[in-house]
């Protein structure tokens, strides 16, 4: 019987798939984790107790059939699962790599809560739709009608192609703009290759692309076209421009050279692992090799900054964060990680000033200096300790006075988060609102804007969030954009 085959984690410890060894992954962009082997992933799923009440599905972003696809692997039946998987996730093998399973499905599942270690769903779900590839299941999709009605698409990260996807699987007419010159977003220029390899999102761009979805690349909206003429040329507009702009340091000496912006340094990483020309790292601008690296910041992005710095051959990495561990906002699972190939962690810590400013080594860097630019040679650190909590709940962070010291680097990456560009100035779109913090309004249900046709998705509409919550945001303003289209009012709604 099908069911003998699950509920066996009280017998069977959780194991995640094998990580490589420290020092062989800290040498190569590769990902860390190998695959399940077909026994190891049957055998993990099936500790799952089927619970009837899923509280891993209901904590899912998309609410995936979690139960249902551990039990068809558990059983051998990968095509089902897979089937199962895909139904409700745009980019299962990508969400199962790089989400934060222990805040999401995993950090949920009711069998961590009885002391036995959760099941291994993102493991699973990657090992599940990793076979589809590899048996040739997924392939380009023709749609069973063509309609006339076309959409363009601003932004081709996960929020933009998730909506493509389902538009274009429904016949519509599908464009979209992007300027960068591949697609992907930050899952082909932010998030580095030892955590999603750069041909897991290839391949899903060209499946897109050869399922008549039209990719109109180096295009930069606000500058190369106007939004206007987008507007022009579509029945519907989606906006997922994801959020850019870099949270900055108001420090003395914050304009020296070698304290560079984490998404100039990974993207430049990012392309280097491509195999692309970029002057910035040949010159050595963009690249930690022999450096003193210091990371300020404890999402993660800081996280992908010092294991990134790792594998350029740092000569030390230290990251600054001015809470503890256990109140930083990045995974604890790649803290770990991190910690392993060698990043050391300075909790509690934050920059006060940089070296020029820095009594004792300022002199260091006028040595430095490189045509007259003064080059960082140091941080100056506070110390914090932990003081009352704030309205969302976390001690905030006080200065302790006096405990100030000097940190010596090379390199300093500032990875402090990310705010939207005022995009209504720069494209010169009147009525097109935003909120208080700059992201755009968008109605939660539709995905609609402020104007009538033109819809939001993902980063730019939630602040700086997860692949997940973009795919699910995509996925549900391709439903509205297609009932707006085809005057569906029940799935337009409002
Ligand atoms: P994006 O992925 O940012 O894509 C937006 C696209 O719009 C880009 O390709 C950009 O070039 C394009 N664009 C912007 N403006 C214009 C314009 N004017 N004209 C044309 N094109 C434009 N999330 C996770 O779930 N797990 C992780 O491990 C993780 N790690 C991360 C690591 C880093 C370093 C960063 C920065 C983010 C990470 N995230 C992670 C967050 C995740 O990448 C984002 O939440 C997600 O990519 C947002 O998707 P999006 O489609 O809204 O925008
Ligand atoms: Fe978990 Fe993310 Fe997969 Fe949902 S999409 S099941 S949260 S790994
Ligand atoms: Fe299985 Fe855990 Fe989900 Fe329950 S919560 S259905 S045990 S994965």
């Amino acid at each position: 019987m099908a069911t003998q085959k699950m509920l066996t984690f009280v017998s069977t410890p959780r194991e995640m798939p094998e990580k490589r060894p420290a020092s062989e992954r800290s040498e190569d962009f590769h990902e860390i984790y190998r695959e399940f082997a077909a026994s190891k992933a049957a055998e993990q799923s099936g500790r799952c107790s089927q619970c009837g009440v899923p509280y891993c599905q209901s904590h899912c972003p998309l609410h995936n059939n979690i139960p249902d696809w551990l039990r068809l692997t558990a059983e051998g039946r990968l095509k089902e699962a897979w089937q199962v998987s895909q139904a409700t996730n745009t980019f299962p093998e990508i969400c199962g790599r790089i989400c934060p399973q222990d805040r999401l499905c995993e950090g949920n599942c009711v069998i961590e809560q009885s002391g036995h270690g959760t099941v291994t769903i993102g493991a699973v779900e990657k090992y599940i739709t990793d076979t589809a590839w590899d048996n040739g299941w997924i392939q380009p999709f023709t749609p069973a009608q063509e309609r006339a009605e076309s959409v363009g698409i601003i932004g081709a990260g996960p929020g933009g192609l998730a909506a493509a996807d389902m538009l274009r699987r429904q016949g519509f007419q599908v464009t979209i703009y992007d300027r960068y010159d591949r697609a992907g977003g930050l899952m082909t220029y932010g998030i580095p290759g030892f955590k999603l390899e750069k041909d897991i999102v290839m391949r899903r761009n060209k499946l897109l692309a050869d399922s008549g979805v039209e990719f109109v690349l180096n295009c930069n909206v606000g500058e190369d076209i106007s939004f206007d003429a987008i507007r022009g040329k579509h029945d519907a507009v989606l906006i997922a421009t994801g959020v850019y702009k870099t949270r900055d340091l108001d420090l003395d000496n914050a304009d020296h050279g070698g304290i560079v912006r984490a998404i100039d340094y990974l993207t430049a990483s990012n392309k280097v692992d491509f195999g692309d020309d970029v002057p910035d790292f040949e010159d050595g601008e963009l690249n930690a090799r022999g450096k003193r690296v210091v990371v300020i910041g404890g999402g993660d992005t800081a996280m992908d900054c010092v294991r990134t710095a790792i594998r350029q051959g740092a000569q030390s990495v230290k990251c600054l964060y001015r809470r503890d561990r256990a109140n930083m906002p990045g995974s604890q699972r790649e803290v770990q990680n991190a910690e392993e190939e060698g990043v050391e962690f300075v909790w509690m810590s934050a920059p006060g000033a940089f070296a020029g400013h820095v009594t004792g080594i300022a002199a260091e860097a006028q040595e430095r200096d490189v045509d007259g630019i003064p080059t960082v040679a140091g941080v100056r650190i506070q110390k914090m300790r932990l003081g009352q909590p704030d309205v969302s709940g976390r001690q905030s962070p006080e200065l302790i006075e006096g405990a100030d010291y000097d940190e010596p680097a090379d390199l300093v990456i500032k990875a402090l988060g990310f705010e939207p560009e005022d995009l209504p100035k720069l494209w010169g779109v009147e009525g097109l609102e935003v909120t208080r913090w700059g992201t755009i309004k968008a109605s939660f249900q539709t995905h609609m804007t402020s104007i009538a046709g033109v819809y939001a998705v993902g980063d730019i509409v939630r602040g700086a969030s997860l692949v997940v919550w973009a795919i699910r945001d995509g996925r549900e303003a391709a439903e509205s954009i297609a009932g707006y289209l085809t005057g569906d009012a029940r799935i337009a709604a409002e």
